[in-house]
């Protein structure tokens, strides 16, 4: 069986977390972070932000054209292009809870801007469909940084390898049993691995 691989995006493989912070450095000063920054999963907590700033943040967020299409890479360029080649070889889909305007053409647009050819974006309606989409596109391989969207996975989708990406927000699903790969590229490392495991065993 050939693996079907999913990403997720924000704090996966995209530095929300610069864009977020780029816009509360504007309107209140806090320096500008990179999601490897990010302390804690609630970000008024990481952040210092109150109830009403973090609201207006995301109401400029959702309200923009662009700020999903422009944001930085949290992977190294090497790492990039080999999600670009795989995305070639095997089919990718990269699951995504943004909110927004057009903000699935705005996340297609940045995957090309990449060099992925004809990305698939799924944009799912809470953390914990993603289990249920999981299953639906048959995924093998899932990687999030999102503890409860790990969780979700394993429950609803027993044939998904879902891996988190290790963080330092996130570090609180070891208590869970849950599996931690250090970067994309050794995620990527397993999935190969996977198929040549198969390719042995056949
Ligand atoms: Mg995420």
């Amino acid at each position: 069986m050939r693996p079907i691989v999913s990403f997720d995006l924000d704090g996966t493989i995209v530095d929300f977390i610069h864009g977020f912070t780029t816009l509360a450095n504007q309107h209140y000063g806090i320096p500008i972070l990179s999601g490897s920054q990010q302390s804690d999963w609630n970000l008024d907590v990481a952040f210092g932000l109150s109830e009403n700033q973090s609201s207006h943040i995301w109401g400029n967020i959702i309200e923009d054209r662009r700020f999903w299409a422009e944001l930085p890479l949290m992977v190294t360029q090497v790492e990039m292009d080999r999600i670009v080649r795989m995305s070639e070889e095997f089919d990718t889909y990269f699951v995504t809870m943004r909110t927004g305007l057009a903000v699935k053409d705005q996340s297609e647009e940045w995957l090309r801007s990449c060099g992925i050819k004809n990305p698939s974006v799924i944009v799912s309606r809470g953390g914990r469909v993603k289990g249920l989409i999981s299953k639906a596109i048959g995924a093998t391989h899932f990687l999030e940084d999102n503890v409860e969207v790990v969780q979700a996975i394993l429950e609803q989708s027993p044939g998904t390898d879902a891996a988190l990406i290790e963080r330092p927000y996130n570090r609180y699903g070891r208590d869970f049993g849950l599996r931690f790969v250090k970067t994309v590229d050794s995620f990527l490392d397993d999935v190969y691995a996977s198929v040549e495991s198969q390719s042995v065993e056949s």
